[in-house]
């Protein structure tokens, strides 16, 4: 993928993981927002605790970066348990899920990123292991083939997922507990930058923060993502280490990424659906033949922040153009980026 493109890109780099350990919110006290989740899951916490028993079975849905690792791990800190990290993806025969949830103890936390993406054996595994804490599993072939009951200790099973709409419906009725984690607000953003920054001993104001926040596509792993790079350019750029509206200006202005917090890719998108479609509507394979990119990153990254700030239309013809984005081609509100040479 494109250097520039990772900026606004909402899936974990490289980089992030350096920074996860330092800036990822330890405590509930510390997780900014998404205030009913959290007053839930404080409530399923205590009542867990005075009962003694390990919390419920639980799913974090919504898209990346909005703090779903986080959630699982705050739950983790605030339950006293250990914690046990893989992905769907990584959990590549039936064997190894074995292995995991034959090593768990009482009380622990198994967190299962992208679960949507099990394969169908191995999930089916799962169902006698988060309903009853057990699992069969054969060992030989033909005649000589015997069915071993394990039974496991009492555990949590967290799940994550970008795309609940995936998951089996037998899968996701196994878990006593759904929360659908939303985009943030701007404020809540900016209060994410302060906290942040304060980790990263950079000096910020509350209006540089908000600028930042803005342009953060509603998702606070690019929040922090920004106010790295911005604080790269302060270091590199000026005499002093202090952040400023305008700095947050500059910063923005050399990585491209607007006031609404689109990068070139998202401008190339809307420009061609103007240019060469009359505002659309267009189908989506079209636009991908058109932009030559795959309709996969379209639909899963590029598309979403521009349907949620209103800049795109999906009707049944195909992706159409808004008023707002189309004020915003023609340079109405953002009169701070230079042409691309
Ligand atoms: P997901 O698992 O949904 O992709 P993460 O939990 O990995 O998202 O969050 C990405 C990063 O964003 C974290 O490392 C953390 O720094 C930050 N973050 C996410 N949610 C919050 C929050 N509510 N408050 C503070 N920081 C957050």
């Amino acid at each position: 993928m494109d250097e520039k493109r990772k900026i606004v890109f909402n899936q974990e780099t490289d980089e992030d993981q350096v920074y996860s350990l330092s800036l990822r919110p330890s405590c509930v006290s510390e997780f900014v927002g998404q205030n009913d989740v959290i007053n839930n899951l404080q409530v399923s916490i205590q009542a867990a605790k005075q009962r003694a028993e390990p919390i419920e079975h639980m799913l974090f849905s919504g898209p990346p970066g909005l703090g779903k690792t986080s959630l699982a791990n705050i739950v983790a800190h605030e339950m006293g348990a250990r914690i046990t990290v893989t992905s769907g993806p990584a959990i590549d025969r039936a064997g190894d899920l074995i292995g995991i949830l034959t090593n768990l103890e009482v009380g622990d936390i198994l967190f299962i990123d992208e679960i949507h993406r099990l394969s169908k054996v191995v999930e089916e595994f799962l169902y006698p292991a988060m309903e009853n804490f057990k699992i069969d599993f054969t060992v030989d072939k033909g005649p000589y083939a015997k069915t071993i009951n394990f039974n496991l200790k009492p555990f949590t099973l967290i799940g994550a997922t970008t795309r609940s709409g995936l998951l089996s419906s037998p899968l996701r009725d196994r878990f006593g507990i759904f929360y659908h984690l939303e985009f943030y607000a701007p404020e809540e953003l900016a209060e994410i930058v302060m906290r942040s920054a304060k980790k990263l001993n950079v000096i910020i104001d509350q209006s540089s923060a908000v600028e930042i926040s803005r342009r953060a596509r509603g998702t606070p792993r690019i929040a922090n993502r920004l106010l790295r790079r911005v604080r790269d350019y302060v270091q590199v750029k000026t005499l002093n280490s202090e952040i400023t509206e305008k700095i947050v200006g500059e910063a923005m202005q050399t990585l491209r990424i607007d006031q609404s917090g689109l990068d070139d890719i998202d401008r190339k998108l809307l420009g061609v659906i103007h240019d060469n479609y009359r505002g659309g509507p267009v189908g989506i394979e079209t636009l991908a033949a058109t932009l030559n990119e795959e309709v996969d990153t379209l639909v899963d990254v590029i598309e979403p922040y521009l349907l949620k700030i209103g800049f795109l239309k999906r009707t049944p013809r195909g992706r159409e153009l808004t008023d707002v984005s189309i004020k915003h081609i023609k340079g109405a509100s953002c009169p701070d980026l230079p042409q691309k040479s």
